[in-house]
């Protein structure tokens, strides 16, 4: 095999099709070089090579020693550089790079190839010892804390000393001297760590970044990233060699980020920033205020630092010159990463720019206006999980905001909540259910957890490019970073700001769309649609099969929905009716009856309530089709919690309350789930389902008689095997004849199942001579099939999808392999029976873009799912489709 692939000097191995080998940031810098932008020459080491030094114990193979000299060879023909030469000595980055993004999650050292005798010709040779020397701090400090493993904060603190000692406050005001006398601290510093000396020989120097690189494939934090994310362990990362160039040269020379176009609104203007005589991550981490790229962003912010189109106006036009280019290129937004050095401009990275779901919708939408890309293309571009961000609710603009200082809007969205002020107390927090925003000083990778527990993320420093914005928009959450008046005591775990203080826990609010941090809570409001999600969900409704119906059984879901497009009920659970205050009184009363006729006495009671439940359904629902489950759960679930409970049922029933607790106990079960529940109720107690189906047909001819009627079908829950779907087909038979006799009119119905029982998959065929749907109830039917009750998972699904034993949370995504075999040879044995046989999916899974795709494949004719995930899923079911 070939391990290495080398670019840059009119020499690219590969190119943008080379992701999986050469990951992202590989393949693109061999992309650019390829199609003539100025790019340091490099080479990048494939991802094959990962999983080789993982599979090998974590060594290298001895062909890779060969490429990787002859890989050096080319950046130093190229440079007229000579790796750890006396003089021109070379200096390269050793960058990590997966198949898809993972933002500062994995290791990268820069100016690597430095020691005592290269610095020296570094100083010389660029007539600038305080750069050479600079260099030479930062590289020894970045290569011990990735490669050595030695604490940064050993070396912030030595230089928090240094400026101490000598009076001054920035970095800036260090002179050659003084990092020259830093670097030797820092040495021993090292060497006390270590117990030998840093590294001095390049070639070690080398090897050593090359491997940690490698293994920061498997810090925690970039697995837990990769979870949360989908990305599979096996993809490894590639690593980048890559000849430094530098942005800490002096006033001509400068490092930046830019978005080619606002990665929050979609606004198609340049976006970024960039800071003057510096290097790489400075812009990242937030440690200086960064400048804006453009004079009108700098305009709008009334920011005094000039602008790069200010400062650097040659430059800056080759920039935005190189941003219309690549942007074409690759027909994206993106995301690109470039440094100055003494006017030159170089490009250390492009990759298709992170953006909001609004950002994603106009981008799609506008480039589909400037026939940039095809609506199919647009169509498949926005992610439907992102779609979240946009469906939930807003600040209330007519609500009282008590605005404590605005900070940068770094991502959309508003949230409340409690202030945690470390990653694990914001995890803890929202293991208790609360809502927690967490509130940094500026946010790093290990905040991961963290960021994702938390509704929403406060930083004090870094700009709009800060891995806390960067993070945020990503997962969706809000963030407001940059809040420079917080103060932030983590030590007296307070928060300081416009001379009020909060403590740990207290309620705050940020609107990651203006920039404002508020105390206590503001009200929301729903978020209006904006016309680009309009059209990019006709696009999808063009494109897809399968129908989206929603679960819903409230009239303000079932509106909700139909907003949201769905196109029928896929599930209307009645229990949840029961639970009325009005009615449960009456529920308990047929609950803990003796027979039949006490049964029957209660169910008269609850037959206009549940009629009346139906008919402002169906209204809502007029011309669509409406799947009602009859009752289902355990009955337990209704029985009486308090005394004074079983005093209402007693009055109401005219027994005792001693007689109603015997009868409690008697009914009590030891596993509920698996016990007299669905069906089965329907087999022991028929006129309850009766009572439903009477209900059903009484409210659906209402409304037809009102004017449009809609199609009732009427599903039996928990069926293992066609005969008890039989002896319900009957029943509900024969209560559709007797209404339709009584009102002298009748309607269209389906009766159906669900299949939810590994037994109901494999009797499908026989099942189906009875019903004219089934609906796949996948969260029972995946609680049934791999035998894990979904209340009791959390205590180690999580492991198991950690250690690779399940490849998702099968609550989540189906399980494809398992449940999702079960529903193929359903719906195969189903349609053997009959052909016309309806199918769709109702579980949690209809709204998850990986188990819709699964649905399409299943040939199923809809999904349904929660109102707020219709918009989702019809998006996913076009990909699916597409
Ligand atoms: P990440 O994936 O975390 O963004 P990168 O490998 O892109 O890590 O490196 C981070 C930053 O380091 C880059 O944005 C760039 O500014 C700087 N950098 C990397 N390689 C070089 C190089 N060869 N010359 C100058 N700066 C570099
Ligand atoms: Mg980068
Ligand atoms: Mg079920």
């Amino acid at each position: 095999t070939n391990w290495v692939y080398r670019f840059g000097g009119g020499v690219s191995d590969g190119g943008k099709g080379d992701r999986n080998l050469l990951g992202g940031k590989g393949a693109n810098l061999a992309e650019m070089a390829s199609i003539g932008l100025p790019v340091p020459p490099g080479f990048t080491i494939t991802t094959e090579m990962c999983t080789a030094f993982y599979d090998n114990g974590e060594e290298f193979p001895d062909t890779l020693g060969p490429e990787v000299e002859a890989g050096l060879k080319h950046i130093e023909t190229i440079t007229g550089k000579a790796f750890g030469a006396p003089e021109k000595p070379l200096l390269v980055s050793v960058r990590s790079g997966a198949r898809a993004s993972m933002p500062g999650m994995m290791d990268t050292v820069l100016n690597l190839g430095l020691n005592d005798e290269t610095v020296a010709a570094m100083a010389r040779e660029s007539g600038d010892a305080r750069f050479a020397w600079d260099s030479y701090r930062r590289f020894i400090q970045m290569y011990s804390d990735v490669v050595l493993g030695i604490d940064h904060y050993i070396f912030e603190d030595a230089l928090e000393i240094a400026k101490e000692d000598k009076g001054v406050h920035l970095d800036t005001d260090l002179t050659a001297d003084d990092w020259q006398a830093l670097v030797a601290t820092y040495k021993e510093k090292v060497e006390e760590e270590l117990g030998r000396p840093f590294p001095q020989d390049p070639k070690d120097q080398l090897w050593g970044g090359i491997r940690a690189v490698f293994a920061s494939w498997q810090t925690e934090r970039a697995k837990i990233y990769r979870r949360l994310n989908d990305i599979p362990h096996e993809w490894g990362t590639a690593v980048n060699v890559q000849a430094m160039v530098f942005g800490n040269m002096g006033e001509t020379s400068a490092t930046g980020v830019a978005f080619t176009r606002d990665p929050s609104t979609g606004a198609n203007a340049y976006y970024g920033e960039f800071l003057i005589n510096a290097q790489g991550e400075d812009v990242v981490a937030g440690i200086r205020t960064p400048q804006y790229l453009t004079r009108e962003a700098r305009a709008a912010a009334n920011a005094k630092s000039a602008s790069m189109e200010e400062a650097m106006p040659d430059v800056y036009a080759e920039l935005a010159a190189t941003f219309a280019r690549l942007e074409s290129h690759y027909a994206d937004m993106q995301d690109i990463e470039f440094t100055v050095e003494q006017g030159k401009l170089w490009l250390l990275q492009t990759r298709s720019g992170k953006r909001t779901a609004k950002a994603a919708l106009k981008i799609a939408v506008d480039m589909v206006a400037d026939g940039v890309i095809s609506k199919e293309e647009a169509v498949r571009r926005v992610e439907p999980q992102a779609l979240d961000q946009l469906l939930h609710p807003a600040l209330d603009p007519d609500a009282p905001r008590d605005v404590l200082t605005v900070g940068l809007p770094a991502s959309p969205g508003a949230a409340s909540g409690v202030i945690a002020f470390t990653a694990d107390e914001a995890e803890r927090r929202a293991s208790l259910g609360e809502d927690v925003l967490l509130v940094r000083v500026e946010t790093s990778p290990e905040d991961i957890h963290g960021m994702h527990a938390a509704k929403g993320i406060l930083t004090a420093r870094g700009g709009m490019t800060s891995h806390a914005a960067v993070v945020a928009r990503g997962m969706g959450r809000p963030c407001v970073s940059g809040a420079g008046a917080l103060q932030i005591d983590r030590q007296a775990r307070t928060l300081t700001v416009a001379g009020r203080s909060f403590a740990e826990g207290e309620q705050i609010t940020i609107d990651g769309g203006t920039g404002e941090v508020m105390a206590g809570e503001v009200a929301t409001v729903q978020p209006e649609l904006s016309g680009d999600f309009g059209a990019l969900m006709g696009w999808a409704d063009e494109f897809r099969r399968m129908n989206v119906r929603t679960n819903a059984e409230t009239p303000a879901d079932c509106r909700a929905a139909r907003e949201f497009g769905a196109e029928g009920i896929g599930l209307c659970r009645t229990e949840h009716m029961f639970f009325d205050s009005g009615r449960i009184t009456s529920v308990r009363q047929m609950i803990l009856a003796e027979d039949a006729s006490g049964r029957r006495e209660a169910l008269a009671k609850l037959l206009p309530e549940q009629r009346s439940d139906f008919s402002e359904i169906f209204r809502i629902m007029a011309g669509l089709p409406v799947t009602i489950r009859l009752l289902d759960p355990p009955l337990h679930e209704f029985m009486p919690q308090r005394e004074s409970d079983y005093d209402d049922v007693a009055a109401a029933s005219g027994t005792s309350v001693d007689r109603l607790k015997r009868r409690a106990t008697e009914l009590h079960e030891f596993n509920p789930m698996l016990g007299h529940r669905g069906v089965r109720l329907g087999i022991t107690y028929p006129e309850i389902y009766e009572m439903q189906a009477r209900a059903i047909f009484e409210a659906a001819l209402d409304v037809a008689a009102e004017g449009e009627a809609p199609l009732p079908e009427i599903m039996v829950p928990l069926v293992m095997g066609a005969p008890e779907l039989a002896r319900m087909r009957a029943l509900i038979e024969r209560v559709a004849a007797e209404v339709f006799a009584e009102r002298g009119t009748d309607i269209a119905y389906l009766i159906g199942t669900m299949i939810e029982l590994p037994r109901a998959a494999l009797r499908a065929g026989d099942i189906a001579e009875h019903a004219d749907f089934f609906s796949f109830g996948t969260n029972d039917l995946t609680q049934t099939t791999l035998g894990i009750s979904r209340d009791d998972a959390a205590r180690f699904l999580g492991e198991y999808v950690d250690k690779g034993l399940l490849p998702k949370d099968p609550f989540v995504s189906i399980d494809e392999a398992g449940v999702g075999e079960l529903v193929e040879l359903a719906a195969e044995r189903g349609r053997a029976t009959a052909p016309e046989i309806k199918l769709g999916i109702c579980g949690e899974h209809g709204g998850d873009p990986a188990s819709v795709h699964f649905c399409e494949g299943a040939g199923l004719a809809y999904v349904s799912c929660s109102p707020y995930r219709v918009p989702i899923a019809r998006l996913a079911a076009a990909q699916a489709a597409l």
